[in-house]
């Protein structure tokens, strides 16, 4: 047979891989070791294929087989082909999700060596045998009183404990006197018995959810307000699953906000069948999840996007939290977006794809309303379960929205007076407040009086951020971290009549304490929260009462479940809108919904919009909780425009010297076929943050990978189906 593999050498041009031939049946994802180029590399079999007759060039063999079973799934092999189509980056590209590191041989089970005693001929009972009496050595005569009465040792133990050394012990093996024997880690524990669960009882609304999402086959959009519960099918779905003897996957939008959903599914479970990936694990703790995944004793991985290429053989459901956030896509090659992966990677497995979210995304919407997007590339259909109440009725908040156009802030800004009242009511009564700023530090810019012009980052050509960093005060870009001292002068005009604008989470959380001096405050950003562990402190302060006043960003606070909070506020719905994307209004729309969702969560609560813009359908619709009219709207809007979900769109990236030469060349190229590939629209700019050195074509088409099969795009970078446009 000869079998494609893909060498793990860097070398350019065998991106896609190399024919080898081996007279060993192998399959897809298997480990080798073949010849190239006078070395023997890393390979992993890609397709297999019969040998044909006549051969234009000799075909190497490949050189050895590592590994019992393969290192990748035959679904997982199929998934890593069709992202490199899909996402226009080579197989190896695409590799590189799916394999932790580039030492594939840490992937293999370690093995383990153990040492026993040899039992002795003739000897009875506590009788010494005569062989072991003529040992001499102290640390040897060590290592047989520790080995004694049956007992078995790994190597490492055993040295550790008796001092001797590898060569000592290897002694007495020689001399018969111990047995070595090689175990493979994990072949201990493979017969894990099935997990004890214990299932939730649903409602009654939940049941029928829970019933629809079983009995279709298609993937299903479980749409559910906020606090309906939908963790809660989700338990059922995954009991299911693993009662059939399956594996289920759960993502995540965001790990830290995964602290209190984990303990929910480990009282499902127990914790031996679980595995968590998150951002901050070790690379050799990410190994060994990784193996004990691949050895089949994982039933459950919760984790961020990255956790879906994780080696399950027997996968049965997948679940998407949230879908509809951002961080599902991956913004570094290859740029997928996980919930298209995963919808592949169920197709190949046969396993059940299951969204979640109280604000669907527009392209889940479109698919769920049978709505033909694409005249050229029918979108595949979902059905759809919802969650139309909260659990036990629970009323939705709410919500005031406050015009911050006609507040006199006084020296209180960002703070209403409606809403420094709402703060101190909750607090009279011993209930909690979340309050939500996008915006890290102290002031969001320094601002200078003189010229009127705010300080900028050299790096990005963005206005810094003030922060305050132990008791010093300093200046951040936030896209780069350059930090820098306070200038006392304006770097521009030389004036020294410098003023902070915008309040940022420090400065809030000042404000507050001034206002509330008894108020127990806390407060969650990227700053306060570098570790899981911090937010489980935070979360077990507010679950216990032990604080009065939670402020955070919103990416840190939006997903908490928390009883006693009764009010929740965004202090400036503004930042959103304002970005020049046409997804500004739906991002703006699902974070409004998500503050919605933490107030009132068990019992009556109240929501506090402030904004410039009141009148905006996101923030209007929001706070009528008119979620489906919202997405009917907007999906209208983007018909109308032709933006996604309806037609697609395609990024080329450009960084570095030239960059916006080579981009002005490309639209050029581009505009020049623009009739013939269907292109809507295209358009070269610098990127946002890119400080000027990065720059992208944007385009709008019909069938990207048409387009792109017509392009020279040697090293530019693309991004199939984008969600940064800006
Ligand atoms: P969602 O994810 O839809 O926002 P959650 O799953 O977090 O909602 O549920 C909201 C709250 O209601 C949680 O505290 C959860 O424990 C509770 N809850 C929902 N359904 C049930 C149920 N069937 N039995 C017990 N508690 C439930
Ligand atoms: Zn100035």
């Amino acid at each position: 047979m000869q079998y494609t593999i893909l060498p793990s050498s860097k070398s350019r041009g065998i991106g896609a891989g190399l024919t080898y031939e081996s007279a060993e049946q192998l399959q897809p994802g298997q480990y080798v070791r073949i010849p190239l180029r006078q070395k023997i590399v890393d390979g992993l079999v890609l397709d297999c294929m019969e040998a044909r007759e006549k051969q234009e060039f000799q075909c190497k063999e490949i050189h050895e087989i590592l590994g019992d079973s393969p290192l990748l799934f035959p679904h997982q092999i199929r998934t890593l082909v069709w992202m490199a189509q899909e996402y226009c980056c080579s197989i190896r590209q695409a590799l590189g999700a799916f394999l932790p590191g580039s030492q594939w041989k840490e992937l293999l089970p370690k093995e383990e060596v153990w040492y026993s005693l040899q039992e002795c001929e003739g000897s009875k009972g506590s009788e010494e045998c005569e062989e072991r009496k003529k040992v001499k050595g102290i640390k040897q005569k060590l290592v047989i009183e520790i080995l004694k009465d049956g007992k078995k040792m790994k190597i490492e133990e055993l040295r550790q404990e008796s001092g001797a050394s590898t060569a000592t012990i290897r002694g007495l093996v020689d001399r018969g006197m111990l047995v070595e024997e090689v175990k493979r880690e994990g072949d201990e524990k493979t017969s894990n018995p099935k997990p004890q669960i214990s299932r939730p009882s649903l409602t009654e609304d939940q049941q029928v959810a829970y019933e629809s999402i079983k009995t279709d086959p298609r993937p299903s959009l479980l749409f559910g307000v906020t606090g309906s519960g939908k963790t809660e099918i989700y338990a059922q779905l995954i009991a299911d699953c693993i009662e059939d003897g399956k594996q289920a996957i759960l993502l995540v939008p965001e790990i830290l906000l995964t602290e209190h959903c984990i303990h929910r599914f480990e009282d499902l479970l127990g914790k031996e069948s679980i595995s968590v990936m998150h951002s901050r694990l070790t690379p050799s703790q990410r190994r060994m999840e990784w193996r004990r995944i691949h050895q089949g004793n994982v039933q459950l991985v919760i984790g961020s996007r990255s956790a879906l290429f994780t080696p399950m053989e027997n996968l049965g459901l997948v679940i998407i939290d949230e879908e509809h956030e951002w961080t599902y896509k991956n913004e570094q090659t290859p740029r997928y977006h996980a919930r298209e992966v995963a919808e592949k990677l169920c197709e190949e497995t046969r396993a059940k794809l299951v969204l979640g979210s109280a604000t669907p995304s527009l392209e889940s919407w479109s698919r769920s309303m049978k709505l033909q997007t694409s005249n050229l590339k029918p979108q595949k259909e979902y059905h759809m379960a919802t969650l139309p109440n909260r659990y036990k009725n629970q009323a939705l908040p709410n919500v005031q929205v406050v015009d911050l156009a006609s507040v006199n802030f006084g020296s209180l800004y960002p703070f209403s007076p409606n809403l420094l009242e709402a703060i101190d009511d909750r607090l009279q009564k011993g209930e909690q407040s979340i309050l939500f700023l996008n915006r890290r530090g102290l002031a969001t810019a320094l601002l200078c009086l003189e010229c009127r012009r705010r300080i900028v980052s050299p790096d990005s050509q963005l206005p810094f951020t003030l922060h305050r960093m132990s008791a010093r005060e300093c200046l951040v870009d936030h896209t780069t971290g350059l930090t820098i001292d306070v200038p006392s002068t304006c770097p521009a005009c030389g004036s020294a009549n410098l003023h902070a604008v915008g309040a940022g989470t420090q400065k809030v959380e000042d404000l507050l304490y001034r206002q509330f001096p008894q108020a127990r405050i806390l407060r969650a950003d990227r700053d306060t929260l570098d570790h899981p562990e911090k937010m489980r402190l935070l979360l077990k302060k507010m679950r216990e009462n032990q604080a009065d006043i939670l402020l955070g960003t919103q990416s840190v606070v939006k997903g908490l479940d928390l009883p006693n909070v009764t009010l929740a506020a965004v202090l400036l719905a503004d930042v959103g809108l304002s970005l020049p994307h046409f997804r500004a209004g739906e991002r703006t729309f699902q974070l409004l919904t998500q503050l919605t969702g933490r107030s009132g969560r068990a019992k009556p609560g109240d929501v506090i919009i402030q904004t410039y813009r009141p009148d905006a359908p996101e923030v209007k619709l929001a706070a009528e909780h008119a979620v489906e009219q919202y997405l009917n709207q907007e999906l209208k809007l983007r018909m109308h425009t032709q933006y996604p979900p309806h037609g697609r769109m395609v990024r080329f990236l450009f960084r570095g010297p030239g960059s916006s030469q080579s981009a002005a060349i490309l639209n050029k190229e581009i505009e020049a076929i623009g009739s013939k590939k269907e292109i809507v629209s295209v358009s070269a700019a610098p990127t946002l943050f890119g400080g000027g050195n990065v720059w992208h074509v944007l385009v709008r088409c019909n069938d990207p990978h048409a387009l792109c099969e017509y392009l020279e795009l040697d090293g530019v970078i693309v991004d199939v189906d984008p969600m940064e446009c800006v």
